[in-house]
């Protein structure tokens, strides 16, 4: 994985191409690549994974967006741990759905359709959660429709007790060959039967729960374990979640896709937890002792040095995010920023200007509370 080439130049284009170019690239590069114009070509069968992969992840906004923000990371399955984060790659459909694109809508085919066994599609759904979640774990429900077996019909599609004929048509097989003209040359294909849609059975009267679909639109909660230490961007795989399959096969995987809410307090930078927090003038030049408040709830003592300025950073160890699937947790950094007093009473003002007297700098004949300002920037 370490040495995967980037989808933009895989496809050739820039990173700011449209979707049309994006769309343009991969058909020409498609074609060029397709497995049935180098039947012996081991390199172009390679080539043509690697161009479909670019396109998979360029022509889907969202997953255009993760990839461009973290790069090859986002889709790689050996950056998790058991369970985690999933993978590109199983979840393709395979060449047929290239075959489709390249040749469904023009060759005027009809629908194709597999009589095998065949892996239901994956899914993604996005799911928003707060910073505390993100950087504590959570446990989410949430409600997903997807679409299942009739129960009604057991997914044959006829009503119960109706009789279900073999096809005049293909005789059963589903199927019905035919020659195809490419422009690579002719080629004999073999196609659904279109009479009774490649099932090779007819039915005489459809299911009335599914309309003779086989299918149903089902409500489903989904109970999710986010990891602490997620962050936006993450992809939460859920394996059989996703679509069912079809002919027996095997359901699609469901991936969750993580937005993390922004906190009013706290920021990150990976596992660094980021803060603010304000002191007095006086607390900076003579050092203190303050209260930090910690994400959920707690607060840690932090203790600034005398002489510290506006803009200086200080490092608490170990109280910032706890790394995905590991035992550490990275720093919090506590940004300081220092108030200046805008009303003084007359005795500070004699205290501050006898200070000002009393110190080196007396260069300048400003007011004391100007050079305050100055020096704080
Ligand atoms: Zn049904
Ligand atoms: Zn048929």
């Amino acid at each position: 994985m370490a040495d995967k080439r980037d989808y933009y130049d895989i496809l050739g284009v820039s990173r700011d191409a449209t979707p049309d170019q994006i769309k343009k690239a991969y058909r020409q590069l498609a074609k060029k690549f397709h497995p049935d114009v180098n039947k012996d070509d081991k390199d172009a069968a390679e080539k043509f994974k690697e161009v479909a992969e670019a396109y998979e992840i360029l022509s889907d906004d969202q997953k255009r967006a993760t990839y461009d923000r973290f790069g090859h990371d986002a889709f790689d399955p050996t950056r998790g741990g058991a369970g985690g984060f999933g993978g590109f790659g199983e979840g393709m459909g395979g060449f047929g759905d290239i075959f489709d694109l390249l040749f469904g809508a023009a060759g005027g085919g009809g629908q194709r359709r597999r009589s095998g066994p065949q892996r239901g599609s994956d899914r993604e759904v996005r799911l928003d959660i707060d910073f505390e979640e993100a950087v504590f774990g959570s446990e989410k429900d949430f409600d997903l429709q997807r679409i299942e077996k009739c129960g009604t019909c057991k997914g044959n599609g006829a009503e119960p007790g109706s009789p279900i004929k073999t096809c005049p048509q293909c005789k059963g097989s589903g199927q019905v060959r035919s020659a195809q003209s490419t422009p690579f040359g002719r080629f004999e294909t073999v196609k659904p039967c279109n009479r009774c849609q490649g099932e090779g059975k007819i039915i005489e009267k459809p299911c009335s729960a599914c309309k003779g679909t086989g299918k149903v639109r089902k409500k489903r909660t989904i109970n999710v374990r986010v990891p602490a230490g997620i962050d936006t961007g993450a992809r939460l795989r859920m394996q059989g979640e996703g679509e069912i399959g079809i002919n027996g096969g095997p359901a699609g995987d469901l991936y969750i896709i993580i937005v993390v809410r922004p906190h009013e307090r706290f920021t990150r930078d990976g596992y660094t937890l980021i803060t603010e927090t304000e002191i007095d003038f006086v607390q900076a030049s003579l050092g203190a002792e303050i209260e930090v408040p910690l994400l959920g709830g707690m607060s840690h003592k932090l203790e600034i040095p005398a002489g510290s300025q506006p803009g200086d950073v200080l490092t608490v160890k170990g109280k910032g995010i706890p790394h995905l699937h590991g035992q550490r947790s990275g720093d919090l950094k506590v940004y300081l920023k220092i108030k200046i007093p805008t009303k003084l009473s007359k005795r500070q003002k004699e205290l501050l200007q006898s200070f000002y007297d009393d110190s080196d700098s007396k260069e300048s004949k400003k007011g004391i509370i100007d050079k305050l300002k100055d020096a704080m920037g």
